[in-house]
């Protein structure tokens, strides 16, 4: 709906790929990921002991090994029995903010961004959606786009998290943030725990307008149920984190089929409010040493910095977790799309690291692997309405792909176990396993 552009792009790429998917009218220059049970992120279910056929960068097809027009002149990649799954979307992260524990214009870089979207792919997330507050420079890097040649995730930007203080204000914040080109824009209806003033209705109906106004959607950070009602009442296009202070009900549920509006838990949002205020196990977890900075851990064991952690904040948010999940499978339950997004990016929200930690959580708090995976995956590319190549691996779409050792589809925590990750057919270099 947002970009003709893209859509145009789309069709040209599905005409060609229709034109070259059946076995003798491929390219001469196809590659091939053979012997791999491979699920395309679609309804259909994982293909054992098939292809993934690919030519520059893009999926052409999935094909049996046993097809009999399995092309057997092609260049492969013996997978060996691995599973194949689309890269990993975060529908909710921050680039650029932060540069371990520090924020502010001093840690602003270019080469800041440039890193956090290498962790990000090194852990298998290919796209991340930064929902806020970055620095121009993320822009810069965003607007160079070459993700997959330098190792990078793909990068989606709001922009600076608009907080006018009337409708006319709003207008006018709204027009000089789209000088940026944001994909989204982003509000906070939020007071705080009650320490502020929480934007009113008036407000964020005129935000939401003048975003619509510029074919941008918008996304909401609520805490409260009648806040998610509020926006989603009144356009919003995403509830940008779980309900936290009453149990989710009819009306939030029935808005968001009829607008068809998506949530992103941000799980791990909330278990980073609290968990450093003792050594947390994870800081034992080589799958998160592996790409952790030491004197960030460090720090995050001196006292003084872990009685930040403390206090009713941090209680609240740690209290509140348990009903933050309920919420999201009440939505879930009910047929609202549910798009992983983990707020990681801000101090001690450990890109990379915190996507397979939310989704963890999503299958402790009842979801299926595949139903996590769809999350991840389909539902985080078609919620967040960004590129239509992304987030399944039908033909035509990016060669945006995961390799894992073992059947994720039977337990999540099997995508912990990289082999490979390729973003448009590209292998990131120096992948977590
Ligand atoms: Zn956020």
């Amino acid at each position: 709906m947002i970009r003709s552009a893209s859509i145009t792009t789309f069709l040209l790429i599905l005409i060609s790929a229709t034109f070259y998917a059946c076995g003798d009218d491929y390219p001469d220059d196809i590659l091939l990921y053979t012997n791999a049970t491979i699920w395309d992120g679609t309804e259909s279910t994982a293909i054992e002991n098939a292809a993934l056929v690919t030519h520059n960068g893009t999926v052409l097809e999935i094909i049996e090994m046993n097809d009999p027009d399995f092309p057997e002149e092609a260049e492969t990649v013996d997978l060996d029995g691995r599973y194949i799954v689309p890269g990993l979307i975060n529908a909710h992260g921050h680039v650029g903010m932060a540069d371990g524990l520090q924020t502010g214009s001093d840690i602003h870089s270019e080469e800041n961004v440039i890193d956090q979207l290498k962790l990000y792919a090194a852990y298998g997330i290919t796209t991340v959606v930064s929902l806020g507050d970055e620095p121009d420079e993320a822009f810069a890097v965003r607007d160079r786009g070459e993700f997959s040649e330098n190792g990078m995730a793909r990068l989606f930007l709001a922009g600076s998290v608009l907080n006018p203080s009337s409708a006319d204000e709003a207008q006018s914040d709204v027009n000089q943030l789209m000088e940026q080109n944001p994909d989204w824009t982003k509000i906070r209806v939020d007071d705080g725990l009650g320490t502020r003033e929480k934007m009113q209705p008036d407000v964020y109906s005129a935000v939401i307008e003048a975003s619509h106004g510029h074919n941008t959607p918008l996304a909401a950070h609520i805490v409260q149920l009648e806040d998610a009602v509020g926006v989603v009442e009144n356009g919003a296009d995403l509830v940008a984190h779980s309900v936290r202070d009453n149990p989710i009900d009819r009306e939030l549920t029935d808005l968001m089929l009829d607008s068809d509006i998506c949530i992103t838990p941000t799980l791990t949002r909330e278990v980073s409010t609290y968990i450093y205020r003792d050594r947390p196990d994870f800081f034992d977890d080589s799958f998160f040493l592996a790409k952790a900075d030491p004197n960030v851990l460090e720090e995050l064991q001196q006292p003084d910095v872990q009685e930040r952690y403390t206090g009713e904040a941090a209680d609240y948010y740690r209290d509140q977790l348990p009903l933050a999940q309920e919420n999201m499978m009440a939505l879930h339950n009910s047929g609202v799309r549910v798009a992983m997004g983990t707020d990681s990016g801000p101090p001690a929200r450990f890109q990379g690291y915190f996507e397979h930690m939310e989704m963890e959580l999503m299958q402790d708090a009842g979801m299926t692997p595949i139903e996590v995976l769809t999350s991840a995956t389909r539902y985080a590319a078609e919620c967040m309405q960004i590129d239509e190549n992304l987030g399944t691996l039908e033909p035509g779409k990016a060669a945006d792909f995961l390799v894992v050792e073992n059947n994720p589809l039977e337990d999540i925590r099997n995508l912990r176990e990289i082999y490979g990750v390729y973003i448009s057919g590209i292998q990131v270099p120096d992948v977590v396993n």
